[in-house]
């Protein structure tokens, strides 16, 4: 951490599997590198969604799990030693007159580099909090909002509070290892899967709809009761939980980068066919690249990261060729 005057060759905005990958190519091109991540830790929405889900689209990999697959990619990254920032979102983009950039972190950081590439994804990933008074403390401790370690609700009350994909993908996969799984939906209706939906709806969980969770009680740090109020006859239970999961969805917002002067199509960055964006010096790689035919797969982005190094180092170094660089001969 720290030398953040120091001018890098290449900032990769985002630490999720198509900013490591990136970063791994950058070293294969001798360029010094530095990835800023917003979250606490690296894996983007693989770490943040599905770190236990087995993934089976990778070429050559048959399968892995996101966890694992982030722990190889984090390895992999760090061959050519990039400095890594965590903890930091980026907002600011000023050009400087020698053609560099300075970026700026919500902190007030500041990052020196000659181009960009921009691997945020859809963007800034933060969960939707349960909107009930006191809830805040419990965060961290049994008020959750994903489930990171399955190990960690084994022989529990879970109460899950949602109604969407995720919070009923984790009601199955919480069963076989919870002592019970309770589910509190404001709706009759869950939205998702429908098998998904069908196996909770056989399972032994209960399900508590059109019901919300209205309130928190416990001591200094554990959650010991919630109340749980139908929202139809405003009648109120009062469950005993050990563990409470919270999926009121969540925002994605690319924030201040919106402003930078970028060109958009659906939604997300225009590119070209060398992962240019329309400002010179500035690429893009995975979710966040759009092109025509574009595929949302973290293969496609391992394939749109080299390009987008191959395209900073000839921008930086006109007389390189935009050749591919294979790993075989390099090492
Ligand atoms: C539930 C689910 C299951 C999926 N399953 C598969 C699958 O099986 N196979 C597959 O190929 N794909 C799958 N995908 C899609 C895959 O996860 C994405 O294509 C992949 O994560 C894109 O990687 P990325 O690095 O471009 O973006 P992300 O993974 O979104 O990472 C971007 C990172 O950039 C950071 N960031 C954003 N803005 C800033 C900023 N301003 N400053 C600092 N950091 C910033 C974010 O915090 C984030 O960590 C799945 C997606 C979901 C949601």
């Amino acid at each position: 951490m720290g030398n953040e005057m120091k001018l890098y060759d290449v900032t990769i905005i985002g630490g999720g599997p198509v900013g490591l990958f990136t970063a791994f190519y950058c070293g294969m091109r001798e360029m010094e590198t530095k990835i800023i991540e917003f979250l606490p830790y690296l894996g983007g929405k693989v770490s943040y969604f599905y770190p236990e889900k087995v993934i089976r689209d990778i070429g050559g990999i048959p399968a892995i799990t996101g966890e694992k697959l982030i722990g190889q990619l984090a390895e992999q990254a760090q061959t050519f030693d990039p400095t890594i920032v965590l903890n930091q979102q980026v907002v600011g983009l000023e050009r400087l007159k020698d053609g560099t950039f300075m970026l700026t972190s919500h902190n007030g950081e500041k990052h020196h580099t000659r181009t960009i590439i921009l691997a945020t994804g859809f963007g800034t990933l933060k969960s939707a909090k349960l909107d009930v008074d006191g809830a805040e403390k419990y965060e961290g401790r049994n008020l959750r909002y994903g489930v990171e370690r399955l190990s960690d609700f084994k022989d529990k009350h879970v109460l899950i509070s949602g109604g969407g994909n995720s919070a009923v993908d984790w009601a199955n996969e919480l069963l076989p290892i919870a002592k019970h799984v309770t589910v509190v939906h404001r709706r009759h209706e869950f939205s998702g899967i429908e098998r998904n939906i069908s196996n909770l709806r056989k399972s032994t969980a209960t399900i508590m709809t059109p019901h919300v969770l209205d309130a928190v009680h416990g001591e200094e740090d554990r959650i010991e009761r919630v109340s749980v109020k139908n929202i139809e006859t405003n009648d109120t239970d009062i469950i005993e939980v050990d563990e409470v999961l919270v999926n009121h969805g969540f925002c994605i917002d690319l924030g201040p980068i919106k402003e930078w002067g970028l060109e958009f199509e659906f939604g997300n960055i225009k590119v070209d066919s060398k992962m240019q964006t329309n400002i010179k010096g500035i690429f893009a790689a995975g979710d966040v690249a759009n092109y025509l035919n574009k595929l949302h797969l973290i293969a496609g982005g391992f394939s749109e990261g080299p390009t987008a190094v191959n395209s900073a180092k000839s921008y930086i170094e006109p007389k390189k060729e935009l050749k591919p660089i294979y790993s075989t001969t390099h090492f």
